[in-house]
């Protein structure tokens, strides 16, 4: 009993939010054999947005010992993507299977509210207490130390301490708004109204089942995601001073009435919600990751315009990173020098992923095909880049030339590059053995008013 009248449990880590990053930390704790409390919020099943996923997330569902639970859940899978630049109605396609042999040559689109459920279920089953609605609403400090934390569980308040907190509490950003650490990128204005569609008719959908559609125009770009065999996830992503100027419905069905293929996808179809949801605030970073007793992972950290698809897969290696971080202090490495390590490898990745979404709206004004084709090295280096290979080596001439453009630094303070890729270390295309391939043929032009045709 505390002080304050609280029951205290003590744990070796405490997981602040039970989303991709929060379930990662706490499944990697438990696996090393850790005592650790998982607190989330909300009852899980519950809806969230972000459902297209990069391929290199796959392996990592591997290296957590979770893809066989995610197969049998029968996601959508997703084979490529389809481009088209509607300015130039300019239409491609972008197939996973070019990727080097040994990646996973497909992703999933991942109807969220299934997905966060599978990864908190394996947190618990690996040995994390997992207690839902459970709400954080104090952190507690001791000489400056994050210590641990006040929660309201069913009607009553209690308090957990611990060796470390894992701050991954997504938008809500407890421990960096505590510190006042998160700061907007302000090269990022951008908002997100979306809305799912049910009753899809498959036949409907004028690209190849499962692919993600992509389709921009003279004001932002549009995601036509099918979650599941007969529901869509349809957003519009656009600058916010646009939004402001009209209202998110208005906004929507202009924006939707551009993208002719998405449209017709969801032909039929009844909107899920009453109305669209709106997304603000949109893209942040935070130059600390980790200080006196914690870890902050995932969007609790960074948030970057989703146009990629990268945020899970950056946020459950975030988390994992975490807890490999702290089961490593708890067997006596030196804390700053983890923490130098982590935020080493964190850093890295956000930093290559911003600047692939710089690539992206400064360079090419928003034209993938064009950066598909453009950008040194070819286009398979393009699709490696965008599978998740934010940890590319220096020979890697995507993210070398993306990386000498210091005007895209988002971290002020420096940091040391980590060149490892923690997911494919020993699998990815050299030059060399580009310079024997033949050209990735189905990146070609598609007549936009054609069928594709699945290679
Ligand atoms: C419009 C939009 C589109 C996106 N599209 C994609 C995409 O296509 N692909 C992709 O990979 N990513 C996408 N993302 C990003 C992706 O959704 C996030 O990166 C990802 O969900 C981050 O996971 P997380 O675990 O850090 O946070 P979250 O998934 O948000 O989880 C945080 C959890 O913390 C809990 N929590 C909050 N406060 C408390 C508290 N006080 N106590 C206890 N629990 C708390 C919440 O209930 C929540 O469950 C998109 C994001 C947006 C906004």
């Amino acid at each position: 009993m505390t002080s304050n009248g609280l029951n205290t449990q003590v744990f070796d880590a405490i997981v602040i939010g039970g989303g991709p990053a929060g379930s990662s930390a706490a499944y990697k704790l438990a696996a090393e054999g850790r005592s650790v409390l998982l607190l989330e919020k909300s009852k899980f099943p519950r809806f969230h947005i972000g459902e297209s996923m990069v391929p290199y997330l796959f392996k990592l569902l591997e290296m957590m010992g979770v893809s066989e639970k995610v197969k049998q859940g029968a996601f959508v899978q997703k084979n490529g993507v389809e481009f088209l630049t509607g300015q130039t109605n300019d239409l491609r396609r972008q197939n996973f299977g070019n990727l080097k042999e040994g990646q996973t040559p497909y992703s999933y689109n991942f109807n969220r509210a299934r997905f966060d459920k599978i990864l908190l279920d394996h947190a618990r089953d690996t040995g994390a207490k997992v207690l839902q609605e459970a709400d954080v609403k104090k952190l507690i400090f001791e000489n400056d130390r994050l210590v641990g934390v006040e929660y309201q569980y069913q009607g009553q308040r209690y308090e957990a301490r611990a060796s470390y907190v894992v701050d991954a509490s997504g938008r809500a950003g407890l421990v960096a708004k505590h510190f006042n650490l998160r700061k907007m990128n302000t090269r990022l204005e951008n908002v997100a109204i979306f809305q799912h569609y049910e009753n899809v008719v498959p036949e409907n959908n004028p690209g190849v089942q499962g692919d993600v559609l992509f389709s921009c125009h003279e004001d932002g770009w549009l995601w036509g995601i099918p979650v599941e065999t007969d529901v869509m996830s349809i957003g519009t992503v656009m600058p916010l001073r646009l939004l402001k100027q009209s209202n998110p419905e208005e906004m929507f069905a202009k924006h939707l009435d551009r993208s002719p293929r998405i449209k017709r996808a969801i032909k039929g179809a009844t909107p899920a919600f009453d109305k669209p949801k709106v997304e603000l605030d949109f893209c942040y970073y935070s130059e600390k990751m980790t200080g006196p007793g914690y870890f902050i992972v995932g969007d609790a950290a960074c948030f970057v315009d989703p146009v990629f698809s990268g945020g899970v897969f950056l946020s459950m290696l975030c988390g994992l990173k975490a807890g490999e971080g702290i089961n490593s202090i708890l067997q006596g490495k030196d804390e700053k020098q983890a923490f130098t390590d982590f935020e080493n490898l964190a850093k890295t990745g956000y930093d290559s992923y911003f600047r692939v979404v710089y690539c992206y709206y400064y360079l090419y004004n928003r034209d993938m095909n064009r950066m598909g084709s453009d950008l040194p090295g070819g286009f398979r280096f393009v699709l490696q880049t965008f599978a998740g290979d934010f940890w590319a080596d220096k020979e890697q001439p995507v993210m070398q030339y993306l990386r000498s453009k210091n005007e895209w630094n988002t971290f002020e303070e420096p940091f040391e590059r980590v060149y490892d890729c923690p997911v494919y270390p020993d699998i990815h295309y050299t030059a060399d053995e580009l310079a024997t391939l033949p050209p990735a043929a189905d990146f070609a032009s598609v007549d936009v008013d054609k069928q594709l045709v699945l290679a």
